[in-house]
């Protein structure tokens, strides 16, 4: 079993960036990722432009510099690849943390690939890889998409896309561009807060055009092979359809959090780990969490923008201790 000092899972930009804080203060660290670096972003819709300006989402005080204020996906994927290649960060992808437990003052890692100990951890596995459940009838038909990438296949298709936030309105966006049939169905009664301004007049206005179908305070209730029947107000009514694109988000996965004794706290906006806004170490001693894992189950407080500052605290944190 080979032991490293500090252990960080997951290559997203927060887990990143705590690479590099550790690194620049000398300090023995490894990355274990199970996919490729920014497997998120990867993910992400094809043509996705973020919210952010690319200066935000800059690590390691690494310039990410693109004519466009706002960059695409692609730019971030080549921009966090060139990163890792700038500091030699050192990374294992391609191996999953698959199971941990804690011995005496170590804590001990099964991957898909070996064992490894190491004397603090960090979990910087974000929310992206689980999808919010819908809870209805035929919620498991292949129709039915969690992830948005391309409007090409759905072109003169019935779409119905579930969710109120930037996920919706984006593939709206998109989808109608492409011309498909679009209805989207949101349990709140109006717009929500968190769509981005600069996005909701266009949007709107495909509603108000009547290129979108826009219904408030509106659930599914059963998803069937060529319909949906949704409920507003207490009417059921039933319409045609081909795809489902469930934009009801993503949560992080706590099990390994919780097989080391992390609490989870309930807050306002659901549950999140318990940890230390200073140095993000959780109740378990040595135990750090990075990134949007820290948000539990509100993907609308922490970002790239605020979350690659937590690798500074924490390394700050893990110097401390020597
Ligand atoms: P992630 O990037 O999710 O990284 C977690 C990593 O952990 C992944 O690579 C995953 O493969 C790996 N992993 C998970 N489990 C394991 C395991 N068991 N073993 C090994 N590896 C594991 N934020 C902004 O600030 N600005 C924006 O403009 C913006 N746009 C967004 C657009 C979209 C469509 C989405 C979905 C999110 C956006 N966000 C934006 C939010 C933010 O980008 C992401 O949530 C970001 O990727 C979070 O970074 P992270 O490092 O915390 O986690
Ligand atoms: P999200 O912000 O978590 O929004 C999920 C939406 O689904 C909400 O409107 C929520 O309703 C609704 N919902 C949740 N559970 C539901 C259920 N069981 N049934 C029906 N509706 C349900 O998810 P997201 O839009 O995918 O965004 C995730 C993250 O990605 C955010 O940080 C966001 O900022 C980011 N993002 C950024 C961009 C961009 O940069 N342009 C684009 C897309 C996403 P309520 O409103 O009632 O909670």
């Amino acid at each position: 079993m080979k032991h490293i000092e500090t252990i960080i899972i997951g290559a997203g930009p927060c887990g990143l960036s705590t690479a590099i804080e550790l690194q620049n203060r000398n300090m023995d660290y490894l990355v274990i990722e199970k996919g490729n670096i920014v497997e998120a972003i990867y993910n992400y819709p094809t043509h996705q432009t973020f919210f952010s300006s690319s200066e935000k989402l800059s690590i390691g005080e690494f310039p990410f510099i693109t004519e466009e204020h706002k960059p695409k996906r692609n730019q971030a994927l080549v921009y966090y690849r060139e990163v890792v290649k700038h500091f030699n960060l050192n990374i294992n992808t391609y191996e999953e943390v698959t199971s941990g437990r804690r011995a005496e003052d170590k804590f001990i890692l099964e991957t898909s690939k070996g064992k490894y100990s190491c004397s603090q951890l960090v979990i910087a596995t974000g929310y992206y890889g689980q999808p919010n459940a819908l809870n209805v009838p035929g919620e498991h038909k292949s129709k039915v998409h969690h992830y948005f990438k391309e409007a090409h296949p759905f072109f003169n298709q019935n779409v119905l896309i579930i969710g109120g936030k930037n996920s919706s309105v984006d593939a709206a966006i998109e989808l109608e561009k492409a011309g498909s049939n679009v209805t989207v169905v949101y349990r709140q009664g109006a717009y929500s807060k968190s769509v981005k301004p600069w996005v909701l007049p266009q949007f709107d206005s495909l509603v108000k055009n009547e290129r979108v179908a826009m219904h408030f305070s509106t659930d599914v209730v059963d998803i069937k092979d060529d319909s949906v029947v949704l409920e507003k107000e207490g009417e059921t009514f039933e319409i045609q359809n081909d795809h489902v694109f469930a934009m009801i988000g993503y949560h992080p996965d706590y099990r390994l959090l919780t097989s080391f004794g992390v609490e989870l706290n309930e807050n306002s906006h659901g549950v999140a780990p318990l940890h230390s806004k200073e140095t993000m170490e959780t109740n378990v001693d040595g135990l750090y969490i990075a990134g949007v894992i820290a948000a539990g189950n509100d993907a609308n407080t922490i970002f790239i923008e605020n979350g690659r500052f937590h690798g500074g605290a924490i390394a700050e944190d893990i110097q401390k201790r020597k």
